[in-house]
């Protein structure tokens, strides 16, 4: 007997056929003895539905009102999964965010749990019901419905594993698990059967949007396991843990983020103080950048190139070119028809030569690289835009298909 945490996506409930398959999900996990506590997203584009259902009435509404309105989406979720398992003859009750205690900051859109006290849950799992849980709501301090981002759905699923100390949590959607690749793009991309919450958030700070990114930082923290997995195909899918077995491949996945733009300063000063300049200008308008390249000093100057969020391209240079004066250079020039081909694996930290093989990938499909960057965990490249697709696959033919 275990205490087991299920958490099912909006596509994996999106209608009535499908909430009575997750329904028999659930009720199997129950009928083999176990506590079962499931949390919900709401129904397929449902927030997306309300989100612009709100805009056709207001372009500009307050956070807190799109957070009572988008909240309602989970809230049908759980109640009709209510009736269906009680079709099936189960004892069940559905929950919303202040019935479980579920307590936030004051961030409406975008809060963060604060606390949760989880008493009616415990109390309801002791009377052997089926609890099902309003996913990506709380409640704030002047007890207003506040959201968590998102795709926060997830991040309510791994709070309840921490809180009721659950044996497991069970991340359910459309895809059978995590790849070593975008499936789409890369026919050949693998199913991982485990990765770590390291890697995890590296792909998922890559574009892999499997999980919501703060769900994997909670579940490191308080080592909860996780797995993602089909509700369509009932087989094993990829473990989320704190160290996975050792003799596996180099790398776990390759990623593409085409959100990239790339910005070059010419002819600053080659003297201490100068960088400091440049990115204090960028962090006052809370831009992050991420890949930084100083060129090698010529006469007494050199030139600075580094990357952005495309969507923040035109704010980070409006920021430079205003604090123009003060860094002191002679141009800037900018390229948002750039991507980032980055390799994501724990392995790579005690094999050698993974770098080598990326760029070998990348020398033998003549594709051309821009900026590198790497850290413990990951090698990351800009390249052209439009040969990312063809950078990807190589480097997932290397790495994967061989
Ligand atoms: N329904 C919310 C969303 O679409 C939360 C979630 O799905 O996790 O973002
Ligand atoms: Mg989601």
């Amino acid at each position: 007997m275990a205490l087991i945490v299920q958490k099912f996506g909006g596509s994996s409930v999106a209608n009535a056929e499908k909430i009575e398959r997750v329904a028999w999900i659930i009720a199997e996990k129950y009928t083999e003895g176990n506590d079962v506590v499931v949390v919900l997203s709401a129904q397929g584009d449902t927030t997306d539905d309300l989100i612009t259902k709100a805009n056709e009435i207001n372009p500009n509404p307050s956070k807190r009102e799109m957070d009572m309105l988008l909240s309602t989406g989970e809230q049908i979720s759980v109640a009709l999964m209510a009736m269906a398992l009680e079709k099936l003859g189960l004892p069940v009750v559905s929950l919303t965010g202040w019935q479980i205690g579920m307590q936030t900051n004051t961030e409406y859109n975008n809060a963060r749990i604060k606390a949760l006290s989880a008493e009616r849950i415990k109390a309801e799992l002791d009377r052997r019901r089926i609890v099902l849980v309003a996913g990506f709501q709380g409640i704030n301090r002047y007890d207003d419905i506040t959201t968590l981002g998102r795709g926060g759905s997830d991040t309510t699923a791994v709070a309840l594993a921490v809180v009721l100390n659950a044996d497991l949590c069970q991340i359910f959607s459309d895809v059978e698990g995590v790849y070593t690749s975008d499936p789409r793009k890369i026919p050949g991309a693998k199913k991982l059967d485990e990765i770590t919450y390291d890697e995890m958030l590296e792909l998922a700070s890559l574009g892999a949007q499997v999980l919501h990114n703060r769900s994997v930082e909670m579940a490191k923290r308080y080592n909860v396991k996780m797995e993602v997995l089909s509700s369509y195909v009932r087989k094993p899918g990829t473990k989320v843990k704190g160290v996975t077995k050792v003799e596996q491949s180099k790398i776990s996945g390759v990623a593409m983020d085409t959100n990239v733009a790339q910005i070059a300063i010419m002819e600053v000063e080659d003297e201490p103080g100068i960088a400091f300049r440049v990115f204090q200008a960028l962090s006052k308008e809370k831009i992050n950048v991420d890949i930084i390249l100083q060129s090698v000093g010529r006469n007494t100057t050199k030139d600075i190139s580094f990357t952005v969020a495309r969507t923040d391209l035109d704010c980070a240079v409006a920021a430079l070119k205003e604090a123009q004066k003060f860094i002191g250079f002679s141009d800037i020039s900018m390229n948002a028809n750039v991507a980032k081909v980055s390799i994501v694996g724990a392995g790579m930290m005690s094999s050698p030569g993974v770098a080598a093989m990326m760029f070998e990938a990348l020398y033998d499909s003549k594709v051309n690289i821009g900026l590198i960057s790497t850290s413990e965990i990951k090698i990351s490249v800009l390249v052209d835009e439009h040969e990312a697709d063809r950078a990807m696959s190589a480097i997932h033919a290397r790495f994967f298909e061989t």
